[in-house]
């Protein structure tokens, strides 16, 4: 398998616009790898898209990725959903009549939320109508099968959200993109090769220990911790894990992921902190 970290940013990007420091300012200068946009996974060879936030086109623009074949929504959060509209730039025909189609699969609870929020679920009718969509409403557990890949949605604490087991031949990759609050591994989560996850929020930079979050932030009793996701990725002991999901106000540059990652690997955890167009090979 061939997994590729298109945006390993969160809710809030790198850079964010008005904000002047040095994360900021050299992503800002240098572009990539130091730039971080919304949360997007893709799986070269079935092509996969996990989740559209709104860059998601510039983003496969800079993967050089042709086709979406296939999308698995996490959950409805906007930062997941809001560029929906990527299924008319690449499917969309405006020249002759044959578009190209994406089957987008959307777990039950997913497709409710979507309903009453954002406006998400008559987007993707409308997607639908024109031609460019196909949706395909699944139920917890059931996996989906996409030629030798098998896609099985599995619920994590927040019930409105859901991880991926993406399964080949003997590999086994599990992909959560956001919001493990309150989550523990179980045996879904045993024997993974690569494991994807969310880094959690830093309260404290975990290079410097500067306070990047105030104590009294509400997001620090409803995010979960980086502190904690380091603990669940020993409880999971996967042979690789990647960090994704590295909000702006997290702190965490390039630069800081390297040093990090070297760092936890020394400790005999097998994490990187990811990076715009890191390619993972399992
Ligand atoms: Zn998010």
């Amino acid at each position: 398998m061939k997994i590729e970290i298109l945006g390993s940013g969160g809710a809030v990007v790198v850079p964010r616009p008005g904000f002047h420091d040095k994360l900021n300012d050299e992503a800002r200068a240098k572009g990539v790898p130091y730039q971080r946009r919304g949360p997007a996974v893709f799986m070269h060879g079935p092509d996969i898209l996990f989740d559209t936030p709104e860059d998601i086109v510039e983003s496969l623009n800079r993967a050089n990725i042709d086709r979406v074949q296939h999308c698995f929504y996490s959950h409805y959060h906007p930062d997941h959903v809001m560029g929906r509209r990527v299924f008319e730039q690449v499917n969309w025909d405006l020249r002759g009549s044959v578009n190209k189609l994406s089957h987008v699969y959307v777990p039950e609870r997913v497709r409710d939320d979507m309903k009453k929020l954002l406006g998400s679920w008559s987007h993707l009718e409308y997607l639908q109508s024109i031609g460019v969509v196909e949706l395909h409403v699944i139920t917890p557990g059931e996996a989906v099968q996409i030629n030798d890949y098998t896609i099985t949605p599995l619920p994590l604490a927040e019930e409105y959200v859901f991880a991926y087991l993406v399964e080949q031949d003997d590999k086994r990759v599990w992909i959560a993109m956001d919001e493990l609050f309150g989550w523990s591994p179980d045996e879904s989560v045993t024997n993974l090769d690569l494991a994807i996850l969310p880094s959690g929020v830093c309260e404290f930079h975990p290079l410097t220990g500067e306070r990047r979050v105030e104590a009294d932030q509400p997001v620090l009793r409803t995010e979960m911790r980086f502190e904690r996701t380091l603990e669940c990725i020993r409880d999971m002991s996967p042979r690789q894990a990647v960090l994704i999901h590295l909000d702006e106000p997290d702190g965490i540059s390039y630069d800081d992921g390297l040093v990090l990652s070297e760092k936890l690997q020394s400790e005999g955890l097998p994490v990187t902190f990811g990076w715009d167009g890191l390619v993972v090979k399992v």
